[in-house]
């Protein structure tokens, strides 16, 4: 065991009386131990955060941006060491482990250059009438391990921007980076203003039923939100769900196959499948089909996939051990039901891995299509009416983001006005801004993340009807 992980409340390094065990994915062995917040951290934390809050929300919006301009430099200065460790907690390689920190220190930066509007829905020679965006008071963030640190930067820019002060908890299996970061950035604020708790499974449902909280953000999978919204409904607390997603990608016929296969690849397969928006169904026109799978499967044999801390790996190991049975479970089932597997190379035995593998033309109702893998199996499948490919697309409970694929950008750009979804990506794919809402459809989300939107998800209106001379 190694590393000496403590929480941050009300600005200071907090221990637990228990820990959870933390695992590298790519050994299956405990390498740390995270603190196990008991209720009583919890409203130590809540406690802390409802003292900072009425002096942070009164702090001028300037001053709330330079303390995240802070915090952003704290994590790029310590970004080689976070990415070792996020390689070690997370298992992807070291090259996409580095993307994510700096992609959140950048992130957190970019969150400064928004503001907050006041909207002037009258302004006559009787009044003028101002809407205000106020803060709501303590937020309660919740993140899940796919994209640990990136995940919890978007809660933390827009929710302390806005003038709220907020209690973080990381996923139990990835919360070292998190608890390394607030120790990091805890000296860019006030006491209170940004706390970090890690626990068990028992934590999250504390969190969301505790009375202290006015709003949730949640980003996680699908099932878990309802939890959270039943949860929030007992005290009308706010809620934002980012949740789970079987997105379709939709290429057409004139595609050059050698040109956009691997784009195709990676958008499915990056962090070893485990992306709320990665390509999860793949439909191929019946023209380029076979030429397409083989390139595909190709790819899935030449790139490699071990351990991340090892050079050139190009992906790592499932992150955990439950989610790497479900996707051992979805494979058994797809052989059980004679499915056609197209494997990729050989994995390394010990650790979570999952060889890459495509399904041939699987029946559209069969789990690998209909449930999201969140792992390394990509169903392809076949069409040879658009029409169709959209109605298949669509025909899910989800609706996160799709692509379409087409050297005739205006025809997919009509074919993703018919996408149920809140994103959509013409010839290219995993694509996000800090200034673009990230919206899920469907049961893929409420609310959003990002942008102007996305930072009024901090807030509430406040109207102020102000009367002028007569
Ligand atoms: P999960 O729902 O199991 O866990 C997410 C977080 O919720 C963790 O921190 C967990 O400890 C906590 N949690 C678990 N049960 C809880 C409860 N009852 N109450 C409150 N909190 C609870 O999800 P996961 O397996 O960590 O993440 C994978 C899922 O997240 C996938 O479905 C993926 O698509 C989704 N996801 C969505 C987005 C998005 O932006 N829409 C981004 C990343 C991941």
């Amino acid at each position: 065991m190694s590393g000496n992980f403590a929480m941050t409340i009300d600005g200071r390094a907090v221990e637990a009386a228990q820990t959870v065990e933390v695992r590298n994915p790519a050994t299956g062995e405990v390498f740390a131990a995270a603190p196990d917040a008991a209720v009583e951290d919890l409203d130590l934390a809540v406690d802390a955060a409802t003292r900072a809050f009425p002096k942070w929300r009164d702090t001028p919006i300037a001053e709330r941006k330079a303390a995240l301009v802070k915090a952003a430099e704290a994590i790029e200065a310590h970004a080689d060491e976070l990415a070792a460790l996020f390689v070690k907690e997370q298992g992807r390689p070291l090259p996409g482990a580095k993307m994510e920190i700096s992609g959140a220190a950048m992130w957190l930066k970019a969150t400064t250059m928004l503001d907050i509007p006041i909207d002037i829905t009258e302004d006559s020679e009787k009044r003028r009438v101002e809407v205000h965006h106020v803060p709501l008071g303590v937020v309660c963030g919740i993140v899940p391990w796919n994209f640990p640190v990136l995940l919890a930067a978007w809660k933390i820019g827009p929710a302390l921007l806005a003038g709220n002060t907020l209690v973080l908890k990381p996923s139990p299996f990835t919360p070292l980076c998190t608890l390394r970061i607030g120790e990091l950035i805890r000296g860019a604020f006030p006491a209170g203003v940004i706390n970090v708790i890690s626990g068990g499974d028992a934590l999250g449902p504390l969190m969301t039923s505790h009375p202290g909280f006015a709003k949730i953000s949640f980003t996680g999978s699908t099932a878990t939100g309802r939890r959270v919204m039943e949860s929030a409904a007992k005290d009308l607390k706010r809620l934002t769900l980012e949740l789970g997603g079987n997105d379709a990608a939709i290429v057409l016929p004139d595609v050059d196959v050698d040109a956009v296969a691997e784009q195709l690849f990676e958008g499915a397969f990056h962090n070893t499948a485990q992306v709320c928006v990665a390509t999860k169904r793949l439909y191929i026109h019946a023209d380029i089909y076979d030429a397409l799978r083989d390139r595909l499967h190709q790819l899935a044999k030449d790139l490699p996939v071990g351990d991340g801390a090892e050079q050139g790996n190009r992906y790592g190991p499932i992150q955990n051990e439950p989610q790497y049975r479900r996707v051992l479970a979805l494979l058994d089932d797809a052989r059980a039901n004679g499915l056609t597997l197209l494997e990729g190379g050989p994995v390394p035995e010990r650790g979570y891995f999952v060889p890459l593998t495509l399904v041939d033309n699987p029946p559209e109702d069969s789990r690998v299509v209909v449930e999201e893998a969140f792992g390394p199996v990509l169903p392809l499948l076949k069409f040879t009416d658009v029409d169709d490919a959209i109605a298949r697309a669509n025909d899910t409970e989800y609706g996160l983001a799709g692509a379409v694929w087409s050297r005739d950008v205006e025809a997919a750009t009509a074919i993703a006005h018919r996408l149920d979804t809140g994103t959509v990506w013409i010839n290219q794919n995993l694509q996000s801004t800090p200034f673009t809402p990230l919206a899920g459809a469907k049961q893929s989300g409420f609310g959003q993340e990002n942008g102007v939107p996305g930072l009024l998800e901090f807030t509430r209106p406040k109207a102020i009807f102000i009367p002028k001379a007569a």
